[in-house]
């Protein structure tokens, strides 16, 4: 349940390698504050498999573990970003992925939510949000385990791990007793492919935020209540300074 729903969040960024942990994390994040969670592997899996226009042209793409084209992918987010439950923020998870990806987004911001670069320097813009990158940082070997291990629900989206957070009952969902299944591009060798895309395209969009201070990191591989515990901590943090706190 929603713990705080009046205040603006964000946008939340939540940086990190396949198998991080941002799902899980985004989920917690999007539950506390009533705010959506959007991730543009979740809304690009919906349009392969409504086969619509975009889900045919990203469909190759994403079976090969590589990146869908910027334009595809900032079209689609700026689809969802500009509904109404996004108003009081969001946490994207999957976005931006690459340095374009991150300049959009910073434009996009600033031109349409007032919570852009102006918003972080200028403090008589209190209220306005600000927005906030996380990156979860996981060591690689620990990855593969995690990503070979995942287990995802057809039906509610949530995620297990047969290592680390395995389901009450084998391969069926705690929630709604669906049959989990393997993501089509957890299989190793799509996994390694994935792995090394996030250390060429995806490490220079943290590098982005470095440069401009807002990146702030957080140890993906602890306990998985206290890697929120620490997202939460940093959250309530920036949300008080942007309200002038
Ligand atoms: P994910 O569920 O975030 O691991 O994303 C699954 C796949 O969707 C990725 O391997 C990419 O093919 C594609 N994808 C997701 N987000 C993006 C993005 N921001 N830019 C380009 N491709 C993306």
């Amino acid at each position: 349940m929603a713990e705080e729903t009046s205040r603006r969040i964000g946008p939340v960024v939540l940086l990190g390698p396949p198998g991080a942990g941002k799902g899980t994390q985004a989920k917690r994040i999007a539950a506390q504050y009533g705010i959506p969670h959007v991730s543009t592997g979740d809304l690009l899996r919906d349009h392969v498999q409504r086969g619509t226009a975009l889900g045919q042209q990203a469909k190759e793409a994403m079976s090969r573990g590589d990146l869908v084209s910027d334009h595809l992918v900032c079209d689609m987010v700026k689809d969802r970003l500009r509904q109404p439950d996004c108003v009081r923020g969001s946490v994207m998870d999957g976005f931006p992925r690459t340095v374009a990806q991150a300049r959009w987004l910073d434009m996009f911001l600033e031109r349409e939510q007032g919570c852009g670069d102006k918003a972080f320097f200028d403090k008589s813009m209190s209220g306005k949000g600000l927005l906030i990158v996380i990156r979860l940082d996981v060591d690689y070997n620990q990855l593969l385990h995690r990503l070979t291990g995942r287990r995802t629900c057809p039906t509610c989206g949530r995620i297990y791990n047969v290592h680390i957070q395995p389901p009450c009952v084998a391969d069926t969902c705690d929630l709604d007793g669906s049959k989990l299944v393997v993501r089509d591009d957890d299989r190793e060798e799509v996994i390694r492919e994935r792995l090394a895309v996030y250390e060429r395209q995806t490490q220079p969009v943290a590098d982005y935020y470095q440069r401009k201070g807002r990146l702030v990191t957080v140890q993906g591989d602890l306990p998985v209540d206290e890697v929120t515990d620490r997202i939460f901590r940093i959250t309530g943090r920036v949300t008080a300074t942007a309200e002038g706190g």
